[in-house]
């Protein structure tokens, strides 16, 4: 049993320039396998193996400090791939579109607070676009891999973006410069991957 490491769903290449190629081997093949076979280990032999990630989050243990950084590095990586595409960008449609309308007023209202949220965490974290039960949108962070499913983390809902902050996630490319980081990421969000998350959990 255990958790496999998910394969990129495009090539190392695929999110140039925003994305640059060496940045997404390591951060992948290195960094996410890494967790992987940490949050393994974290669960071997013990009644977690065989449950779900995100049942194994919602109900963490949040002073297990093994499972608590690995099962959320192991998740958040997870969805920080298949909310990224060669194809995306641009402004979001369909369902998702219409809740962050509702939600943040504009698509610009939402793109400054996620921006705001990212740019602001301090040190390493990731900022996220979750969804409550009937469908009201927030914006918030967390430190390290932590993630808004674990307990009593502040950050509501369920997450259907991610934007990893970790400076292992920019450094080779953008160095110091997190705000344009934070600007080529929305050259690549994949609304359509985003929008089908939203219908499923909200
Ligand atoms: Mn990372």
């Amino acid at each position: 049993m255990g958790f496999e490491l998910p394969a990129l769903p495009y090539a190392h290449d695929a999110l140039e320039p925003h994305i640059d190629t060496r940045t997404m081997e390591i951060h992948h093949g290195k960094h996410h396998a890494g967790y992987t076979s940490k949050l393994n280990a974290a669960i071997e032999g013990t009644d977690l193996d065989g449950q779900s990630i995100d049942d194994i989050l919602s109900g963490l243990d949040m002073s297990n400090n093994a499972l608590r950084n690995n099962g959320g590095g192991y998740f958040n990586h997870s969805l920080f791939w298949n909310v990224m595409s060669p194809d995306g960008g641009g402004l979001p449609d369909g369902s998702i579109e219409a809740a962050i309308n509702e939600s943040f007023g504009s698509f610009e209202a939402f793109k400054d607070a996620f921006a705001k949220a990212a740019a602001t965490q301090f040190g390493s974290g990731w900022a996220w676009l979750c969804v409550h039960p009937g469908g009201k949108l927030e914006v918030c962070s967390t430190a390290n891999q932590d993630n808004p499913m674990m307990p009593g983390i502040g950050c509501g809902g369920y997450p259907i973006l991610g934007l990893d902050v970790w400076e292992h996630a920019y450094y080779l490319n953008y160095q110091n410069r997190r705000p344009d980081y934070i600007e080529a990421f929305f050259n690549v969000i994949n609304w359509r991957e985003v929008s089908d998350r939203y219908v499923a959990n909200k």
